[in-house]
């Protein structure tokens, strides 16, 4: 078990697209202790998901989890899920706006559209395939998580920078300001 180092905004490997991971490949020590370390690296920092690219791994695997997240006191929890080769198709147009962060993106939130609900299709830490529904919170870090596996980050979905904010300003002036639906 390893903490691993965190790519930030500006390292190209946040840019590039991740490979789908062979299912044999899936269950190699390497690939599992690869797994390990990123939820290790995500508990040690707080995040609620983090994905490859973002541990200069350029495989499509992400990991997600909220259990009482200081960084997210009002997200409802997320049982430890770990996420391979997604596939997310949202299930309605309907979007909302909400405060995302990022582990690569240090100190800023922004505010972000995304869909309210997704179907997810995947493999997890077996090989196994998964199919599921995520909703609200949930389906907005399969989103986030899955676009940092296509090269994109939050910002980049931001429909209006304006909302952006170093932490301690959004401690100040935003917290509890919920945003609504356009
Ligand atoms: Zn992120």
């Amino acid at each position: 078990m390893a903490i691993l180092k965190v790519a930030r905004l500006g390292h190209p490997v946040l840019r590039q697209p991740a490979r789908p991971v062979p299912v044999d490949e899936i269950r190699s020590a390497e690939t599992q202790r690869l797994i390990d370390d990123m939820i290790d690296t995500m508990r040690e920092y707080d995040g609620a998901g983090l994905a490859g690219n973002q541990v200069h791994a350029l495989k499509q695997i992400a990991v997600i989890e909220v259990a009482a997240n200081p960084r997210y006191p009002d997200a409802p929890a997320i049982p430890l899920t770990v996420v391979i080769n997604p596939v997310v198709t949202p299930i309605s147009e309907e979007t909302e706006d909400g405060w995302e962060g990022c582990l690569s993106v240090p100190d800023m939130r922004g505010v972000v559209a995304r869909y309210t609900a997704v179907r997810l299709e995947c493999h997890d830490r077996e090989g196994r395939r998964v199919e599921l529904v995520a909703k609200d919170f949930f389906a907005r870090v399969i989103q986030h998580e899955t676009d940092h596996l296509h090269g994109i980050v939050y910002l980049d979905r931001m429909r209006d920078l304006r909302t952006l904010s170093h932490l301690v300003e959004w401690n100040k002036h935003w917290l509890g300001i919920r945003q609504q639906d356009d």
